[in-house]
């Protein structure tokens, strides 16, 4: 029998520790090791190189990313400023990976705290807008732990490789908005001996994802197939940018201050302490007790709130973002040659609705809608070149509509 030597170094088999036997050569484990170095130097040289793509200089700075939102999103200046910052040092942490000086910038996952309607999904899209990189909406209610009916968390990536036309390397630098977040808080603060399917085991397989690992993505969603091909995503560079109405967290703040501040400066006697709206004294011990597990809670470092939406807000919603529901009512009117105008006083009318129903912002769409299908039913056949929709043609369509009897009943 031929003596067996390693075809790379060519030394026989008794002078190499491991000798790996293939079908027509055979590799020694000094040289698969020596191979591997070269494998992982290569890997790290075209990181970086990829890395040095990014131009910081070329990217949107927090000022701009924040004038942008401010285009789009009325108010929230706060959550605006958090965004802005996490999502430009989230670039910066990429670029950072050209320079190779073992300072490692660590990942600004965001979670926003806001009442439903006041425009977290919106902020998160229009984030994802700016940036123009993958973006997907996700529910956490839908997710269950791995085993159970419902969907794997891992299928988040699947819709994400979706929209990115199954593009990995653009999917692996996308956002992803998981809403609802909230809904997978465990149900008390204690951990409890007994599983909660929904609750704990979910978050547990989320972790996973936030903090950056290589996942196995079935590529047409739905469950896992032992012999289906698995895409693998790498997470480390996707945002993650959760959202949660939090019901009742303004509860555990005030409980938390309370105990923190005893004596003279008890809650009540705080100076300028706004009790109309505690949410913005908000901590991360707060989603802890409300049900986050805090390994999640330490993957999601950057925290905001986003304010409710009052009258004056609502009323700057209806005519001031660049797409906004009377813009948006105009350009259609303007496709049929038609000039539409709203007189002041109907638009109040609509926010006082809105306002009265308890609707929000998401409100104002039902109401506009309810307002001008008839108009819009007529328009196109129309003589008449221009239209101005006044506070008694709101108040009878209202009146005539559904949304009036929901209230009613
Ligand atoms: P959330 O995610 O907080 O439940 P959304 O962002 O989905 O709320 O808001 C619902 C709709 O209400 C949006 O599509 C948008 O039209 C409108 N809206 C809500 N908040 C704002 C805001 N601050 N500025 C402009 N529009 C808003």
């Amino acid at each position: 029998m031929p003596k067996r030597v390693c075809s790379f170094c060519g030394r026989p088999e008794s002078q190499v520790p491991i000798l790996i036997t293939g079908k027509s050569a055979q590799i020694c484990s000094d040289c698969l090791m020596q191979a591997n170095e070269i494998i992982k130097h290569n890997l790290e040289v075209a990181e970086r190189e990829n890395a040095q793509s990014i131009d910081l200089k070329a990217l949107p700075k927090p000022h701009d990313i924040k004038a942008f939102l401010d285009e789009y999103v009325i108010g929230q200046d706060e959550a605006k400023r958090y965004l802005s910052v996490a999502v430009y040092n989230h670039y910066k942490r990429l670029r950072q990976r050209a320079e190779a000086d073992g300072v490692e910038i660590e990942k600004s996952n965001i979670i926003m705290v806001g009442a439903t309607g006041t425009g977290k999904t919106l902020l998160a899209r229009t984030i994802a807008k700016l940036l123009n990189v993958p973006f997907t909406i996700v529910d956490a209610t839908v997710f269950t732990e791995a085993g159970y009916v419902g969907e794997d968390v891992e299928s988040i990536l699947s819709r994400l490789l979706q929209v990115a036309d199954y593009d990995v390397k653009a999917a692996e630098k996308g956002i992803v908005f998981i809403d609802e977040i909230d809904k997978i808080a465990r149900k008390s603060d204690n951990p409890s001996i007994t599983r909660d399917v929904s609750g704990e085991g979910v978050q547990q397989g989320l972790l996973k994802l936030l903090e950056g690992s290589m996942v196995n993505v079935p590529p047409k969603g739905g469950r896992k197939h032992p012999d289906q091909d698995y895409i693998h995503v790498n997470t480390r560079d996707i945002l993650f940018i959760c959202g949660g109405a939090f019901d009742g967290i303004e509860k555990k703040i005030a409980q938390r201050m309370n105990t923190h501040v005893v004596g003279y400066n008890s809650v009540q006697n705080v100076r300028g302490l706004d009790k109309g709206n505690l949410m913005k004294y908000i901590l991360p011990q707060d989603l802890k007790s409300f049900g986050l597990i805090p390994e999640i809670i330490g993957r999601l470092p950057v925290l905001t709130y986003l304010d409710p939406l009052d009258r004056v807000a609502l009323a700057r919603i209806l005519t001031e973002p660049k797409n906004s529901l009377v813009k948006q009512q105009m350009k259609l009117f303007e496709m049929d040659g038609v000039d539409l105008r709203f007189e002041q006083d109907a638009l109040d009318y609509m926010v006082d609705k809105a306002v009265e129903y308890k609707l929000g912002a998401r409100g104002l769409r039902s109401i506009m809608e309810a307002v001008m299908t008839d108009l819009q039913f007529d328009a196109p056949t129309m003589r008449k070149k221009k239209i101005s929709v006044t506070r008694d043609y709101v108040e009878r369509q209202l009146d005539k509509s559904f949304l009036s009897e929901a209230v009613e009943s």
